[in-house]
């Protein structure tokens, strides 16, 4: 099997080829975790997801890690403005760790509700500040920074090939200069560390070779990327507007530091998800996160299959009557396939074409429609398994039981006869199992632990 996908660097379908043979080393540009994400960044995070499954399913041995901006990302890309951790904490009251620790915690939750596989690592830019001072100072060295009264700069015009991820027309950006540099040199110059204004007043700042201050924001990754996958690696994924700017400045950093061109292979992007045809943002409107989805009677998967409606490098659009469809078209797909009788046979024909889709820059559109050909074909034999396969891609449940709502008081009373079990405790251990017999369900205990089930 050959694996396609579509590379920014260099604007077309590649065959992918790893550094190692059999491993890949994959970096997503996580999120900032001064909010709740919303609808939109999940999409993000389903693109990585289905890549990562794809490169398993093809045999690689995929190395993931996601990135958590907990400091130095500011409101503007322009190096200006307020640092987005630090104007939650003080609108919230809170300190900027448990902003961090309580919007992470609800990312997590939302990929977990959304079967996006966590990465092998989550690196957070506060955790590496050291890394990121080392990498500063290394561009120092080389003659590529300046200082202004705010922080240290990377001069961009020190360096060739600036801009080529997102094929920049430095000459035009220079030339049509009508906007405000400050003390930058250039316009595509980018701050590597910035200084605090006034001592003390910012939660989070460090010590510095410069002064106090907190990283810029693009650094973190090429520090983080470079840590853990080495000085050159397989992959770098993140949505298309990291293009100009935050992607394009973490290659001018990387390279330059680490000496390795190019510094990633491939790099991909996902398109954004729109709602009535504008970006999401607090004025267009369709800010939603995943709980308000579910809140309103949409299970996160029903979200899921409609991102997999479309393809990763499309725009699409988000509307409630999108969703209504995507959700009553899964639970058809999963009604007509409870009804299908297993054979363990595969269907070699259909699990192709399925794989053809999938290895051709990951045609979720395409690898959906074999599968419904698949469901709906009276005379094909091996569904069952084939489905199987085709669902460890597409991440919907296909084959799982509907979850049975549980009382809590039984799920509790379950587990203290488990701590009785363990604790040998067989009498108490009995007498749980009568009390939750009581309220009508029955534990069974399996190889996989103990089941609850309807009495
Ligand atoms: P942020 O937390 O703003 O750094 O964004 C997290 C991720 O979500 C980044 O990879 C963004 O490119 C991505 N993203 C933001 N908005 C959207 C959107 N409307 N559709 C798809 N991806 C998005
Ligand atoms: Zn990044």
């Amino acid at each position: 099997m050959t694996l396609k996908l579509y590379n920014t660097l260099g604007r077309k379908k590649q065959t992918f080829k790893p550094i190692k043979k059999g491993e890949v080393g994959m970096y997503s540009c996580g999120p900032t975790i001064y909010w709740y994400q919303h609808i939109g960044n999940l999409r993000s995070y389903v693109f990585s997801d289905i890549l990562k499954r794809v490169l398993n399913y093809n045999g690689f041995k995929v190395k993931h890690i996601i990135n958590i901006t907990d400091v130095g990302h500011l409101t503007s890309d322009a190096d200006e403005g307020e640092d987005k951790m630090e104007k939650a904490a003080r609108k919230e009251g809170k300190s900027a760790e448990d902003i961090a620790n309580h919007y992470f915690t609800a990312f997590e939750k939302d990929l977990k509700e959304m079967n996006i596989i966590s990465p092998n690592k989550w690196t957070k830019a506060t955790k590496h500040i050291k890394e990121q001072i080392e990498m500063v100072k290394n561009l120092e060295e080389k003659g590529l920074t300046y200082n202004t009264s705010d922080g240290i700069y990377f001069n961009t015009s020190k360096i060739k090939n600036y801009g080529e991820l997102a094929l920049l027309n430095l000459r035009g950006l220079s030339g049509g200069q009508r906007v405000k540099l400050g003390e930058k040199k250039n316009k595509t110059d980018f701050a590597l560390w910035k200084l605090s204004e006034d001592k003390g007043k910012r939660q989070q700042e460090w010590e510095s070779p410069w002064g106090l201050g907190f990283p810029g924001w693009h650094i973190e990754c090429s520090a983080m990327a470079s840590k853990y996958l080495g000085n050159q690696f397989d992959i770098h994924t993140g949505g298309e507007d990291h293009i100009p700017v935050h992607h394009t400045n973490e290659i001018a950093q990387s390279e330059n530091a680490l000496g390795k061109r190019p510094w990633v292979k491939y790099w991909l992007h996902g398109a954004f998800i729109n709602f009535k045809g504008e970006k999401i943002s607090k004025s267009s409107g369709g800010l939603y996160t995943l709980s308000e989805l579910i809140e309103k009677g949409y299970p996160a998967l029903s979200y899921r299959y409609l991102l997999l409606t479309g393809h990763y490098r499309t725009q699409m659009n988000f509307s409630f009557e999108n969703l209504d469809n995507a959700k009553n078209t899964l639970n058809r797909l999963k009604r007509l396939i409870k009804e299908i009788k297993d054979d363990k046979l595969i269907n070699k024909k259909y699990l192709s074409d399925f794989e053809k889709a999938i290895n051709d820059d990951l045609d979720m559109p395409k690898a959906l429609q074999t599968l419904w050909s698949l469901t709906k074909d009276k005379k094909a034999i091996g569904k069952i398994s084939t489905i199987k396969k085709m669902d460890k891609i597409l991440g919907l449940d296909l084959l799982k039981k509907p979850k049975l709502n549980i009382p809590e008081e039984v799920q509790k009373l379950a587990e203290e006869r488990e701590n009785a079990r363990t604790n040998k405790d067989w009498q108490k251990a009995d007498k749980l199992r009568e009390k939750i017999k009581e309220k009508g369900y029955q534990v069974d205990d399996t190889s996989e632990g103990p089941k609850i089930n309807k009495l």
